[in-house]
């Protein structure tokens, strides 16, 4: 073996919510950092995509951060100020664990490809490479922004940003937003514009209010067959789609006086874009500074490309967190598993498979 490729055992990609949880169930298990086990990290610190979520995107304001395994957000930081943002609070949740962990993640090293070598995957990275028994492949959807096409989408002369670029309301004041998509992060987009700009809101779909449960959230079941809907299109070989678009829109308080400004007033998509606005196909006309695309994120899996894992629907089949085309390759955070909460399942899930497998 040539001195830049690394014999693994098990080689962990992405170091966000999935990663972190994996290398806790893998060092408990008792495989060693480096020859055992590696997490490799394309980011510079630790955090995964919590560290570039919008800066307005407090603590009090996200879904919820599930405890990584073994060593909660409380114990790790102490009590947590709901007012700070979750781009500062989670990646020094992160930072933590990883130091409880002895720092076993490699970083920045961007995984290029994976691909089949005799028993072993081959994973290359702009650094070292890997020979690894199994692969755990846990690298979110941050770095795939996903925009739907809109005919003169070219020709619009304001500015167009996803929630990837969105860094809060601030610099759209006194202007016309045009938001598109029926997410979470579209909806708290249009409470921080409807502040200091006039707001447009374009779904697909009649969005769907749903009553919170006694907790504020959103209610057990609701969540259960939403994430089973998820599952449902991954096992047909269909992308997989967002928990939230399967689910609705939990009207709390913050959204139901939204909803009674006038701001949640939904219009269906325009026809096309113009220089300074989007038209409709019954002609109706709407002025623009700019258009937020609040649209969601596909999940990162280019570098799996050389393993061929793709169905004719477009998604990839799982059973379990296993790729059915790829036995030795597992998935989290992939499909029903892409929260905080699944992410830490499927990763306990896919290390129990690996380890069985020994
Ligand atoms: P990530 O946190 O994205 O970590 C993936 C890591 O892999 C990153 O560090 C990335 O740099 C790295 N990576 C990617 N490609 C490569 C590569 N080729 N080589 C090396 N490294 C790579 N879920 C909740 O439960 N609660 C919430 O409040 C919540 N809010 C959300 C808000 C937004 C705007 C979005 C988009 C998602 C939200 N989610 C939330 C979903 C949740 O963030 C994710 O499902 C979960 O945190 C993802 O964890 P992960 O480990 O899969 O991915």
């Amino acid at each position: 073996m040539s001195p830049a490729l690394v014999a693994v055992d098990v080689a962990v990609l992405g170091a966000g919510q999935g990663g972190l949880a994996a290398a806790h169930h893998l060092a408990r298990a008792g495989l060693a950092r480096g020859h055992g086990y590696v997490v490799l990290d394309a980011e510079d610190a630790p955090g995964g995509a919590w560290r570039h979520r919008w800066p307005t995107l407090t603590m009090a304001r996200v879904n919820g951060v599930h405890d990584l395994p073994g060593l909660s957000m409380r114990q790790a930081l102490g009590p947590v100020d709901p007012g700070a943002p979750a781009a500062r609070v989670v990646p020094a949740y992160f930072a933590a664990y990883e130091d409880a962990l002895g720092r076993p993640v490699r970083r920045p090293l961007r995984v290029r490809e994976v691909r089949a070598a005799g028993p072993r995957l081959l994973v290359a990275t702009d650094g070292p490479s890997f020979a690894a028994r199994a692969v755990l492949n846990a690298t979110g959807t941050w770095r795939r922004p996903f925009r739907p096409y809109y005919p003169g989408a070219g020709d619009f002369l304001g500015r167009q940003l996803h929630t990837a670029d969105y860094r809060g309301p601030a610099e759209f004041a006194g202007q016309h937003v045009v938001v598109v998509g029926g997410g979470v992060s579209a909806v708290q987009h249009l409470e921080e514009l409807s502040a200091v700009a006039t707001t447009t809101w374009v779904t697909r779909t009649e969005p769907v209010f749903l009553e919170p449960d006694a907790a504020g959230g959103l209610d057990v079941r609701a969540r259960r067959e939403a994430v089973a809907r998820v599952a449902e299109r991954v096992a047909a070989g269909r992308p997989p789609g967002s928990v939230v678009s399967a689910t609705g829109l939990v009207l709390t308080p913050e959204l139901a006086a939204l909803r009674a400004a006038g701001v949640l007033v939904r219009r269906p998509p325009f026809a096309r874009v113009l220089a300074h606005g989007v038209r409709w196909a019954d002609g109706a006309e709407q002025g623009a500074d700019a258009i937020l695309w609040a649209t969601g994120f596909r999940p990162v899996l280019d570098h799996l490309r050389p393993l061929h894992l793709r169905e004719p629907g477009g998604g990839i089949l799982v059973e379990g967190t296993r790729a059915v085309r790829e036995p030795r390759l597992h998935l989290v955070g992939y499909g029903p598993s892409a929260s905080t909460v699944g992410a830490s399942r499927a990763a306990r899930e896919a290390v129990r498979e690996v380890l069985a497998g020994r």
